[in-house]
Formats: C-alpha cells, structure tokens, sequence
C-alpha cells in the first residue's frame, strides 16, 4: 500500500475538517460494510481519515471531493 500525500476534502463544496482536531487533510478509503436488509448484505462508503489524528468519518454518499493541498479549495 503505497502512501498519498493527504489532500483537501469538500462534501457539496463545503470544506470539510476534521470533527476532533479541526484539521483539513485526509487520506481516503473505501469502507465495505456488512449491513443487514440488503441483497448483497454489503455496502460500500467512504472514509476520510484524518491525517493528524487518524479518526475516521464515514460517507454514505457521492459528495465527497478531494483536491491537492498545494492547489486550495476551488474558486465558487
Ligand atoms: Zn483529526
């Protein structure tokens, strides 16, 4: 598993921080998750991990964006 530099992330282009420490960097994964009253029993979300602190908030949507920290969040 090789390591990315931790970007920016924006949920409906809303900058996103972390909930504990308030930082803006994360590292992303996809999470499978075992979930009961579906066909398949299996979801899939979206993890952003912080990359100071490690906690990891979870996504059950597309919204998520993630953008190079060198480059900022996009203009609008
Ligand atoms: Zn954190």
């Amino acid at each position: 598993m090789g390591r990315k530099a931790a970007t920016l992330a924006t949920i409906n282009r809303i900058p996103f921080r972390c909930q504990v420490c308030q930082l803006d960097l994360f590292f992303r994964k996809q999470v499978k998750l075992q979930v009961t009253g579906t066909l398949s029993g299996i979801e899939w979300s979206t993890a952003l991990i912080c990359a100071r602190c490690g906690y990891v908030h979870l996504f059950m949507n597309d919204a998520i964006e993630l953008w190079a920290a060198e480059g900022g969040y996009p203009q609008g």
